[in-house]
């Protein structure tokens, strides 16, 4: 069972008094789609030896550990594409059987992992933008949609905690929203919009791809009445006084039919560019080749992989507890910034 937060030393607390708990970590930088708003693949992929081991990874989580991190997300690149990701992932389960584990990933390549997946106990957020097939692969650039969803429809059958990520983006989803979050109404998935963050310097953002929250909100209403979830606890049930800290970013709604009909998931909203979350913000990234990062807006990185390789972990705990401390307000950084918020596109970070 995943510790509860008051067993746990809160060492990695930042200027703004928040509490670090969250570690991202992206395993690698690599990935078998190229989706048009995340990866800019003229970008060459980071050289195999310069990419964290999972061994150091391994290193890194158990330094994290004793300053009270939590819960993990691995992230990428697409973490199955990086080949023993699955080993890894059993081996951080049976040495840190209290951490909380999560995978964001595109769905292409879990059908061997699943049984695995829910033995362990990991709960996966997919990536899933649209459900037209044609769409999916001008998008993305490969046309796996099919495969998507049929790893999608395991997963509920395993009953893997699953949400579903959906990036909005005006002309391209937004004639999709009913579609997208219907599937909320019939499983027990959240369906989340996040609103398309303008990351990296070759981003295709532009005002007209934007689809802010409050119109997806709008569009919603047109379809259903909405009824906000109390926020909920870790364990899953709901609670009115559980913190953000412990539901996430997103803001989630029941979707509620004319007929009366209640959903079984919800909706949500990831409102990262209009109403930003970062006061509830517990997260610190780890990228593929061994930065820490603070927040996902902010270019600072602090490297750690050749002071693991040559000094060790206490160096890397005091660098953590450093970076921490200095964790800036994302939200005035994006405010600040004239044209795209960070250098480098997600797939580059680990979103
Ligand atoms: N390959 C995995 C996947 O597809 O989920 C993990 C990595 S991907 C970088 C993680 C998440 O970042 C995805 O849900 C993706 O949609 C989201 N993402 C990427 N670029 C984004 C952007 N500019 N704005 C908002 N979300 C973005």
């Amino acid at each position: 069972m995943p510790a509860q937060n008051d067993e746990l030393p809160a060492l990695l607390t930042d200027g703004h008094g928040r509490t670090v708990r969250y570690l991202r970590i992206s395993v690698t930088d690599r990935c078998n789609l190229c989706c048009r708003y995340c990866r800019d693949d003229s970008v060459p992929f980071i050289p195999h030896e310069n990419i964290l081991r999972f061994e150091e990874i391994e290193q890194v989580i158990a330094t994290a550990a004793t300053l009270g991190i939590h819960k993990l997300r691995f992230t990428g690149g697409e973490p199955f594409a990086r080949k023993g990701f699955l080993e890894f992932l059993i081996g951080i389960h049976q040495r840190f059987p209290q951490m909380a584990l999560k995978l964001t990933s595109n769905g292409t390549l879990l059908a061997p992992a699943l049984e695995t997946l829910k033995e362990l106990g990991v709960s996966v957020n997919l990536s899933l933008d649209t459900l037209d097939r044609e769409k999916y692969a001008s998008i993305t650039g490969r046309d796996m949609l099919p495969t998507v969803l049929e790893n999608m429809h395991r997963m509920l059958e395993l009953g893997i905690p699953l949400k579903i990520n959906a990036v909005a983006m005006r002309g391209v989803n937004d004639g999709e929203l009913a579609a997208l979050a219907s599937m909320a109404m019939d499983w027990p998935v959240d369906v989340r919009f996040i609103e398309f963050m303008p990351m990296g310097d070759s981003t295709i953002w532009s005002n007209s791809l934007f689809w802010p929250a409050a119109d997806i909100l709008d569009t919603a209403r047109r379809y259903w009445k909405l009824d906000p979830v109390a926020l909920r606890r870790r364990d899953g049930k709901e609670s009115e006084g559980s913190t953000a800290e412990e539901r996430g970013p997103a803001k989630l709604w029941k979707l509620i039919t004319p007929e009366g009909k209640v959903s079984r998931g919800s909706f949500g909203l990831i409102t990262s560019v209009t109403q930003s979350f970062c006061q509830s913000c517990n997260r610190l990234r780890l990228t593929a080749e061994g930065n820490l990062r603070t927040c996902l807006f902010d270019d600072r990185e602090y490297p750690i992989r050749d002071i693991l390789r040559e000094k060790g972990t206490e160096e890397v705990r005091r660098i953590m507890l450093d970076a921490v401390s200095r964790k800036p307000v994302g939200a005035e950084i994006l405010a600040a910034s004239q044209g795209p918020v960070a250098h480098k596109r997600m797939s580059a970070i680990g979103g």
